[in-house]
């Protein structure tokens, strides 16, 4: 088998120790064996979300704790801002729509992101709004949202703010309590450095009131069960008996490292694939971009699908392609979770040959050089 390079925005790859506890024999989740390995697993994830409110931990992907956030706060009728400007933020219209929620969508070019000022308009324009749904990373553009200065205006209102952190938690910078989010929804298969499979859920005292006042329909999905049974560090229904074992691995990892660390690892990285992206001749996307996701612009005349495509099958390396009106516009480099400075110059060492051979004007190695000087900086 040939030796395989992920940098995709999930699934991740996976560190020796992580998979290890994988493997580690089934032990039985309402036995005390298993009580403290959950313990542990709610603690880091604590650290991880920097939080004292409780979070909640599904099986599912992170849709389902997008879902979640949805139907345990909200009832059939009432109002709430959702924020188009990439894929991931129309999953919360699309999930308000099913609930019978109305949403007020804010349509932001994809590229760039909502301003709080655009927010507080809203907001002032439609004072019955329950909740403000916003994405930190918008994986689809690589934007990052300034969801500090938004949390801080929806704090002043009796709606409550819900952040999707799935492809930005232990990766960009959120301090969930300091910036006063009241609901952050994450998933495990991205910088957590885990497989799918487990989808979190911060829930704040004022998201709380608001549970206890919705009435949409839920049942696995009921955040008020969960937040009763994990004061005993316990679950309603059968938890990820492994995925959790090896949730306190990876915990362990990102509090050994320091998550300020991390953050700005992952900073570094970023900003080394920015610069050796424009050092290639090609531009980055995304207007406030994140470090999570790097979204590359691919000139006209060349085939932006095919670079993916070379990649994988020529170098083992997997990136993602552009999506809907991206589709072929751009490609999507992620360097997240378990990810370092040599894997820089591997995704730009073979986006150098790829685009060689795709007869793109650039300077060969020329991003591989401004990697290199970016990364010693
Ligand atoms: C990956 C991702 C999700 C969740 O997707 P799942 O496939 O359900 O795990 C949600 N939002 C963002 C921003 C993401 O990157």
């Amino acid at each position: 088998m040939r030796k395989r390079h992920l940098f995709t925005p999930g699934p991740v790859d996976v560190p020796p120790e992580v998979l290890s506890a994988l493997a580690e024999p089934l032990i039985h989740h309402r036995a005390p064996d298993f009580i403290p390995y959950f313990k542990a697993a709610n603690e880091g994830l604590k650290y991880v979300f920097q939080t004292q409110n409780p979070v909640v931990t599904f099986a599912g992907s992170g849709t389902a704790a997008m879902e979640a956030a949805v139907a345990n706060t909200l009832s059939p009728g009432d109002r709430a801002i959702t924020v188009e400007g990439g894929k991931f933020g129309e999953r919360w219209t699309e999930l308000c729509k099913a609930y019978g929620v109305e949403p007020i969508v804010l349509k932001i070019e994809w590229g760039k992101a909502v301003t709080p000022e655009q927010i507080e308009e809203a907001l002032t324009g439609n004072p019955d709004v329950k909740a403000v749904f916003l994405t930190l990373t918008e994986t689809s553009t690589g934007v990052l949202t300034d969801v500090e200065s938004i949390c801080e205006i929806v704090a002043k209102t009796d709606a409550i703010s819900v952040v999707d952190a799935v492809s930005a938690l232990a990766a960009e910078k959120l301090l969930t309590d300091a910036w006063k989010v009241d609901i952050v929804v994450a998933g495990s298969q991205k910088a957590l450095m885990l497989p799918p499979g487990l989808a979190f859920c911060s829930v704040s005292a004022k998201a709380q009131a608001a549970i206890a006042r919705s009435k949409c329909p839920k049942y696995y999905l009921s955040l008020a069960k969960a937040i009763k049974k994990l004061e005993k560090d316990d679950t309603p229904y059968t938890p990820a008996v492994s995925l959790i074992r090896a949730l306190v691995v990876a915990a362990k990892m990102i509090r050994d490292e320091g998550i300020e660390n991390v953050w700005a690892r992952h900073a570094r990285l970023g900003r080394a694939l920015r610069e050796a992206a424009v050092a290639m001749n090609l531009s980055v996307f995304a207007q406030n971009p994140s470090n999570v996701v790097t979204a590359i612009r691919i000139p006209d005349g060349v085939d932006g699908e095919k670079i993916p495509k070379i990649l994988r099958d020529k170098h083992g390396v997997t990136i993602a392609g552009g999506q809907e009106q991206l589709k072929g516009k751009v490609i999507r480099i992620a360097t997240l979770g378990w990810a370092n400075d040599l894997d820089v110059f591997a995704v730009i060492g073979a986006l150098d040959l790829t685009l060689a051979e795709m007869g793109h004007k650039f300077e060969r190695g020329a991003g591989l050089a401004a990697a290199a000087r970016a990364l010693s900086a």
